[in-house]
């Protein structure tokens, strides 16, 4: 690894929830607090439902707030050399977005294959675009190599405490619009948002339940926890594409923390998560991508076992394409 002058290591693999507050002074001029919206239709299934309302962050998904806890630890030095990040999807818009308000330059390397229509997003977002390689692992190597030889810091997607503790923000904001939670739904991928929510709410009361949402297609966090290790799958294409990736065969800190902290998982088909992005434009009339409505579908198709009362629903993003988005509320509306 580089040299990087903070240590990221003194945290062991957790987040305190001394950390996560500080996190909320850092990022709070950058952030938005979401609101808390009651759904009373989800919650004709039971529990009362809240849905956390991540998707009107700035960037259209959570992923800001780790991004900007991680840069804004950096030191005055490691800000004037630069970050850089392989994602294309909502953490490299994060990583563009904040590194622009701060004036710090920021590079995302990424892939031949990268659509073009991806591409001009990321440069409209103030970002340097470095096209390196055939594949996600050439991009993600050359990263790498800027931190050895330039020393610009790579900004990972999930597995630093800075970017959990980032993400756990909204679990104090959950605790303090909804002192009465006792449960959370969240969507998994690498974990970041799941350990930051989770250390902030079971550090606070163990008793509160924490559940993941995974697709059935490429659960990786799944496959790794049920093979005690972290371990490579295979991708599929689905719905839910901002979930997709691997945790990181030298994973430090998430799969520990998902591991602590998560009480259920939840996998669900391509249809219930359709149903999920149906049901969030049929009752509320809000877009959200695959990844967001899995929270909402994991209730609507009654698929969570604890017993839960007063549940929070993370909805984590609205990054879709609209002619997607489009036809997967036409169907929706056809079948029901
Ligand atoms: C990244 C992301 C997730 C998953 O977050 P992890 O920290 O990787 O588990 C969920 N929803 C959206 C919209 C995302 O961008």
């Amino acid at each position: 690894m580089s040299s990087v002058s903070h240590d990221s290591k003194s945290i062991k693999n957790d987040v305190s929830l001394r950390e996560v507050w500080k996190a909320r002074k850092r990022i709070s001029a950058y952030i938005e607090k979401t609101p808390l919206l009651h759904s009373p239709l989800l919650s004709q299934k039971g529990a009362a439902i809240h849905l956390k309302m991540e998707n009107l962050q700035p960037i259209g998904a959570f992923k800001i707030r780790g991004a900007a806890n991680k840069i804004l630890s950096l030191s005055q030095e490691e800000k004037e050399r630069g970050v850089t990040t392989f994602s294309t999807g909502n953490h490299g818009m994060a990583v563009a977005y904040i590194a622009k308000q701060l004036g710090i330059r920021a590079i995302v390397c990424i892939s031949n294959r990268v659509p073009k229509v991806k591409v001009d997003k990321i440069r409209e977002m103030g970002a340097e675009v470095k096209i390196i390689g055939e594949n996600q692992d050439d991009a993600e190597s050359h990263c790498y190599f800027l931190e050895n030889t330039e020393g610009i810091t790579v900004i990972k997607p999930f597995d630093d405490p800075y970017v959990i503790a980032g993400q756990g923000t909204i679990g104090l904001e959950l605790l303090e619009q909804f002192p009465d939670i006792d449960s959370v739904v969240v969507p998994l991928s690498g974990g970041g948002l799941l350990s930051g929510i989770g250390a902030v709410l079971k550090q606070t009361d163990p008793s509160i339940k924490v559940i993941g949402v995974s697709m059935e297609r490429s659960a990786v966090m799944h496959e790794s926890i049920k093979a005690e290790r972290p371990v490579v799958i295979k991708e599929e294409s689905t719905l839910a594409d901002s979930l997709l990736g691997g945790i990181g065969l030298e994973n430090e800190y998430t799969f520990q923390m998902v591991k602590r902290y998560m009480d259920e998982i939840v996998l669900l088909t391509e249809e219930e998560i359709a149903d999920g992005m149906g049901f969030m434009f049929q009752n509320h009339r809000i877009g959200v991508e695959g990844a967001a409505a899995t929270a909402v579908a994991a209730v609507l198709h009654d698929k969570i076992k604890s017993p839960v009362k007063q549940t929070a629903a993370i909805i984590s993003g609205s990054n879709v394409d609209p002619l997607s988005l489009h036809a997967v509320i036409n169907d929706y509306l056809n079948r029901n």
